[in-house]
């Protein structure tokens, strides 16, 4: 869109503060402010949103997959594309494709795809998250153990070189299998570092984290809990107040008080921010898959193994904010926070999840019953929900 517009709609929210009748100013790609309506300058075309408010896009740190494909199996552009289109229904708007657990061939492609992602500005894509391979086997969740491993140096410098343009980097390690110099390492080069699929005790976790570790992956699942006389990696992450801490907040992989006493608990300027753990069913009828060579059965908004054991989330971002607001009780504007501004603000990136002067202008027009009508990526129309009664 190269003619600046004004979108308006009766309400929007800057991800700070809500504006009644208001206007948002989109020129080349970016926000230029948020003014009255009836302040809006005469060269801007006037765009009457189909929504009752405008809101800042979600942004998604932890995608395994959407639209039918997972990242592991095909971690290409094509891949990614596919991906990004298909949380863009849900008003995600920006998201870390996330490898799993395996070989360091598949991590060197789904580097190499990043990159390429990132010279191609794929829309939506914002970066890449590696979920292990180096993470605690007592932890490990749906990985697969065979894969989990020590890092090594020759994964230390393919990591440290691997960084530079695939757009924003993160990465989950566990202390077990990561010293505390490599996370030093990591950090210095770029990357993000999060505690994730760990035993570790809290004292561990507090070195972590004055090593650079800033984050915690999916806060309460496949991690060491608090207890009375071991805070484990739970109780570091809330009581270290810069940490923020993924939450996969569908009400099933964390009990709804469980995550209200976390919500208490956690301080500025760390803050828990909701993250999908999204597989390839997304936005699909699929009703299983194969990760890492096993099926895993979608029933009942759950994704599991045959024996049980969680497998990512089956839920979009979406819902999780709607769910936020029904169940949480949560305030909109906290919810629209938590998936929106402070993953931005997690992994380091102020021009997203906010709709401040001179931001991406990443934006959702949304009705009041919080349901999706239309996602806009970089000031253009990515999604649309199809006409009632089409
Ligand atoms: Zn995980």
């Amino acid at each position: 869109m190269t003619q600046p517009t004004a979108f308006c709609a009766d309400q929007i929210f800057d991800g700070n503060s809500m504006h009644e009748q208001a206007a948002l100013l989109v020129r080349d790609e970016q926000v230029v402010e948020i003014l009255p309506q009836s302040s809006v300058p005469s060269h801007f075309r006037q765009w009457q949103s189909t929504g009752d408010m405008i809101v800042p896009g979600f942004v998604d740190l932890q995608v395994n997959g959407g639209g039918g494909v997972l990242f592991n199996d095909e971690p290409t552009v094509a891949g990614i594309e596919t991906i990004c289109s298909a949380h863009a229904r849900f008003g995600t708007t920006a998201l870390l494709p996330t490898l799993i657990t395996d070989s360091a061939n598949v991590r060197d492609r789904a580097l190499a795809a990043g990159r390429d992602a990132s010279a191609a500005k794929v829309a939506g894509y914002l970066g890449l998250h590696l979920e292990g391979p180096h993470l605690s086997v007592a932890r490990k969740g749906a990985h697969v153990s065979d894969f989990i491993r020590p890092m090594d140096a020759e994964d230390l410098s393919a990591l440290v070189a691997g960084r530079d343009q695939i757009g924003c980097g993160l990465i989950t390690v566990a202390p077990e299998n990561v010293s505390a110099e490599q996370v030093r390492a990591l950090s210095k080069a770029g990357w993000n570092v999060s505690l994730g699929h760990s035993n570790c005790k809290a004292a561990d976790a507090f070195a972590y984290f004055a090593a650079g570790a800033s984050m915690v992956t999916h806060l309460f699942n496949a991690m060491s809990q608090l207890t009375n006389r071991e805070p484990g990696l739970v109780g570091a992450a809330l009581a270290t107040d810069p940490v923020y801490c993924g939450l996969i907040a569908d009400g099933i992989h964390v009990d709804i008080a469980t995550m209200k006493v976390a919500l208490r608990a956690k301080r500025d300027p760390g803050q828990i921010f909701f993250v999908t753990d999204a597989m390839s069913p997304t936005g699909t009828d699929v009703t299983e898959f194969i990760l890492g060579g096993r099926t895993i059965y979608r029933r009942d908004g759950r994704l599991t193994l045959a024996d049980g054991t969680l497998a990512g989330a089956d839920i979009d971002m979406m819902s999780m904010v709607r769910h936020a607001v029904n169940v949480l009780d949560l305030p909109l504007e906290i919810a629209l926070r938590m998936a929106s501004t402070y993953p931005a603000d997690a992994i380091g990136v102020p021009t997203k999840g906010r709709l401040g002067d001179g931001c991406d202008a990443d934006f959702l027009m949304l009705n009041k019953d919080l349901s999706l009508q239309s996602t806009w990526i970089a000031g253009q129309r990515r999604y649309e929900t199809e006409p009632q009664g089409a």
